[in-house]
Formats: structure tokens, C-alpha cells, sequence
């Protein structure tokens, strides 16, 4: 047991922009808060309220990193003098929920989908009148029969979408197509980035595209090599490939206007520094302008599908501690397991998946001046189930668990990807979802019961 002073906003870096945090704070009692402008939400208050384990939306987060994100965009091209267009497309894969997307279109943002499932979210909201016809969709994955057929639908209803090609057989079928398309290089330059395979499945080699020749209506060359990029200097150098190859395909296909550079800002997860937004987008803008004008041609517009990078903050996972185990391995660099309501191998899956690492503090007792370097269990029953910290243990305040005082730890930045994973092992259910915006606090989706999980396996 390691004895510290008070937590001070240290903790996790709470309150810092550079690490997402200004929404933030710890008030008098040692409560976790949450600020949106003058409207402060207590997230002890709620995870007592509504019970545990509990996700947070904080939908306000989504807009304000979009609408910074696309000012940046326009300051930036003002100022390294690049007049392409640029467009911001949402990957609908990194978290599909209802409120994350309608945040995030009704800022500006254009989409793109993965999957036959994802375009039927977006023609239901077609359907829905809820659809700027100004929005433009890219659609990515294999084009299977429906999927095609879906897009055709949607391109006959005058939805600007655009099939991105990335194998043989969907060559066939859109190489000739009166609609606009796009064609995904596999970029032979590789990043560092878990996503980032040596070899790997997706889109077409350099060669393979420039003897394809000349296409009806090619307007994007698109290339994705990962998600959570962790140098700089990876991003630039495809950027740098793809330009290469954008204009020695435009020679035979003059209406090629696009370059969309796929995914890959990352998150500070653990609360460790990164390149700044800025800086790469100034980088990439620079390079646009300059590799354009040595040919003297003009710049192509810009894509880019940061999905992580904009949507991973804007939740928070909550979970109580209903349990203390002590470790007893002289080995273990933690003491304590610290048993939570929830699973990490269900609700945050990357954890497991992936090594996936969080920042991590607790939502109250944060005054408690004794704290413990400890590991956190799920509730599911798999040894796999826990989170041991970036650095080896989970630094949290002292658990008595005779005393009847409540604990509530705070996972964050878990807005990306972890709900489409989300599993049910041990049929445990899902965390209730809350929506907090404009001062308003909405269940969005309810704690399954055990007859709604039971559902999914035929009970
Ligand atoms: C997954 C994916 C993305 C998302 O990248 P992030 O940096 O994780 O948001 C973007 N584009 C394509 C084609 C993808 O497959």
C-alpha cells in the first residue's frame, strides 16, 4: 500500500486540454464532475442514480472537437495557402450509436460507412427527413450483392456516394459506373500502429492501379493503413506516396480530384504526449500545396477519416467496486484486486483484444489521502478478464469493503470502438448508456435484462 497526499488535479491529468480533460474537474468533496459550459453533472450522483456499470455520452464533446477540428482545417489552408477542398468523413464503424452520429452531422461532418448494415443507417435516416442533402457518403468494405444494390438505391435517390473499389470482383462492377468512385491503394509503407500488418487484405497495389488504365468517373484515390498512429512522421510519408500516385494516375483519369488519406489521429490514452493535430494537419496541407504546384497542377481536395481521434473522449465508463481480493504473489507489482460491476472483456473489449490501454480514476473518495497501486477484475468469470495500468498497476483510493462506502472508478476516452464490440460473456449485461447535454441528464439505453440478453441466445 503506497501512502501519497491529497490527489491533486495530477491525477490522470484531469483538466488539461492537451489530454481532452477540460471537461473535468474534481469538486469539493472529491466528486468527479463534469463541465459543459455552466452545467455541471456529478458522476458519482448519476452512477448512484442510475446504478452501475454506466456509460456517459457526452455528445457536447463530439461537436466542439469537430468544430474545432474543421476551423483548424480552414485557418490552416488559409495559411500555408492551399485552396483544395477538404471534407471531414466520420467512419461509422468506430461508433455507430444514434447520438454519436447525429452529433457529428449536425456539425458538418460527411460519413462513411464499413458494411451493407452501416448504409442502412444511413437510408433509414434518409428516411427519416433528418438528412442534409449536402452530406456526402464514402462506403468502404466488401461490396457484396446487397450492399451494391443499396448504394445503386441510394445513387438513384441523388445521395452524393461514393464506393470506394478495393478488390477485383467490385472492380467489375463500378470501374464503368455512371456514379463517381474512389480506388484504395494498399500502401506499401508501413507505420507503427497495431493495425498497421505486414501483410495485409485491403485495396490494390501501386501497379495494379496504374495499369488499370482510364476509369468512366474516378474521383478518389483513398488509402486507410491504420488506426492510433503514433509518429508523425508515419502519416506524412503515405501522404507523400499516395500524392505520387494520385498524379500519375490523374494522366488517364482527369476526373481523379481526391485524395482521402483514411483514419489514424490518435488519442492520448495514457495521458503521454503526441504529435498535435495542428502540426500534422499543417504538415499534410504543406505537402498538398507544394507537390501540386511542382507539377503545376491543380491541388487535390482532401479527405480524411478521423473517427478515433474525434468521437474517443466524448465518453466516459463508470463502474463500482463491489470487491477487494488481496494478491498475495510476492511478484505482483499490485496488492489489491479491485473487483468491478462490469467487464472489461464485454465492455471494453479492446483491453483484451488488443492490450488497449486506459486512463483511470476514481469518481469519488478522491480526497481519500490513502491510495493503493492495484489491478481491476470483471465480473465476468475469464482469467482475461482485468485491466493491470499502463505502467503495471491502477493507482486508485482505499477500499474497505466492510464499510459500506461506495467506490466508483472512471474508465476514459471510451467513446470509439468499444460499444460495437461490446460482447456478453457470462451474459452479463451491457452498461446503461446516459446522454448529458444542455444540462439535461437522458437514459438512452436502458440496463438489459436478464430475459433481453437471454433473447440474443434464443431463451
Ligand atoms: C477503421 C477505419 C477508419 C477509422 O480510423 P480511426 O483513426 O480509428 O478513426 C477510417 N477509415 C477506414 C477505411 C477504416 O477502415
Amino acid at each position: 500500500m503506497t501512502k501519497r497526499s491529497v490527489l491533486s488535479k495530477k491525477l490522470w491529468k484531469i483538466g488539461a486540454k492537451e489530454f481532452n480533460t477540460q471537461y473535468f474537474d474534481f469538486n469539493k468533496e472529491g466528486d468527479l464532475i463534469i463541465k459543459e459550459g455552466h452545467n455541471i453533472y456529478n458522476v458519482r450522483y448519476m452512477a448512484e442514480k442510475f446504478g452501475t456499470s454506466l456509460e456517459i455520452l457526452m455528445p457536447f464533446v463530439i461537436e466542439e472537437r469537430l468544430e474545432d477540428f474543421l476551423d483548424l482545417v480552414k485557418d490552416l489552408s488559409k495559411k500555408v495557402g492551399y485552396n483544395g477542398k477538404f471534407f471531414y468523413h466520420y467512419p461509422m464503424k468506430v461508433n455507430q450509436n444514434k447520438e454519436v452520429v447525429m452529433a457529428l452531422v449536425g456539425e458538418g461532418a460527411h460519413l462513411e460507412t464499413s458494411s451493407y448494415n452501416d448504409l442502412w443507417l444511413v437510408k433509414k435516416m434518409l428516411e427519416q427527413e433528418t438528412f442534409n442533402p449536402n452530406i456526402r457518403i464514402l462506403c468502404s468494405g466488401p461490396k457484396t450483392d446487397k450492399y451494391i444494390s443499396l448504394i445503386d438505391d441510394l445513387q438513384h435517390r441523388g445521395v452524393k456516394i461514393f464506393p470506394l473499389i478495393e478488390g477485383p470482383n467490385e472492380l467489375k462492377f463500378l470501374q464503368y459506373s455512371k456514379y463517381d468512385v474512389g480506388i484504395r491503394l494498399d500502401m506499401p509503407i508501413k507505420a507503427i500502429s497495431h493495425w498497421n500488418k505486414p501483410i495485409d487484405r485491403f485495396g490494390f497495389s501501386t501497379k495494379e492501379i496504374i495499369a488499370m488504365g482510364s476509369f468512366k468517373n474516378l474521383k478518389i484515390l483513398h488509402y486507410h493503413i491504420g488506426s492510433q498512429i503514433e509518429k508523425l512522421s508515419d502519416v506524412i510519408g503515405p501522404v507523400k506516396y499516395a500524392l505520387d500516385v494520385y498524379f500519375k494516375i490523374k494522366e488517364k483519369n482527369p476526373s481523379l480530384d481526391t485524395l482521402d488519406i483514411g483514419g489514424g489521429m490518435p488519442i492520448p490514452y495514457t495521458r503521454s504526449k503526441s504529435y498535435p493535430v495542428d502540426k500534422l494537419m499543417e504538415r499534410i496541407l504543406k505537402l498538398l500545396k507544394h507537390e501540386s504546384e511542382k507539377r503545376g497542377l491543380p491541388m487535390p481536395n482532401l479527405i480524411c477519416e478521423w473517427g478515433r481521434y474525434i468521437v474517443a473522449p466524448a465518453q466516459i465508463t463508470v463502474f463500482k467496486v463491489i470487491d477487494t481480493k488481496a494478491i498475495s504473489n510476492k511478484k505482483s507489482p499490485a496488492k489489491k484486486w479491485y473487483v468491478i460491476d462490469g467487464s472489461f472483456m464485454n465492455d471494453l473489449l479492446d483491453t483484451w483484444a488488443i492490450g488497449q490501454k486506459w486512463a483511470i480514476s476514481p469518481a469519488n473518495n478522491k480526497n481519500d489521502a490513502e491510495l493503493n497501486d492495484v489491478w481491476l477484475a470483471g465480473s465476468s468469470c475469464d482469467s482475461d478478464d482485468i485491466y493491470t495500468g499502463v505502467h503495471g498497476t491502477v493507482t486508485l483510493p482505499d477500499f474497505d469493503s466492510g464499510n459500506g462506502e461506495k467506490m466508483y472508478v472512471v474508465v476514459y476516452d471510451t467513446g470509439a470502438y468499444q460499444d460495437p464490440l461490446a460482447a456478453h460473456h457470462c451474459m452479463l449485461s451491457s452498461p446503461l448508456k446516459l446522454i448529458v447535454e444542455n444540462g439535461h441528464i437522458v437514459v438512452a439505453r436502458k440496463r438489459e435484462t436478464a430475459d433481453e440478453v437471454g433473447k440474443n441466445f434464443g431463451w
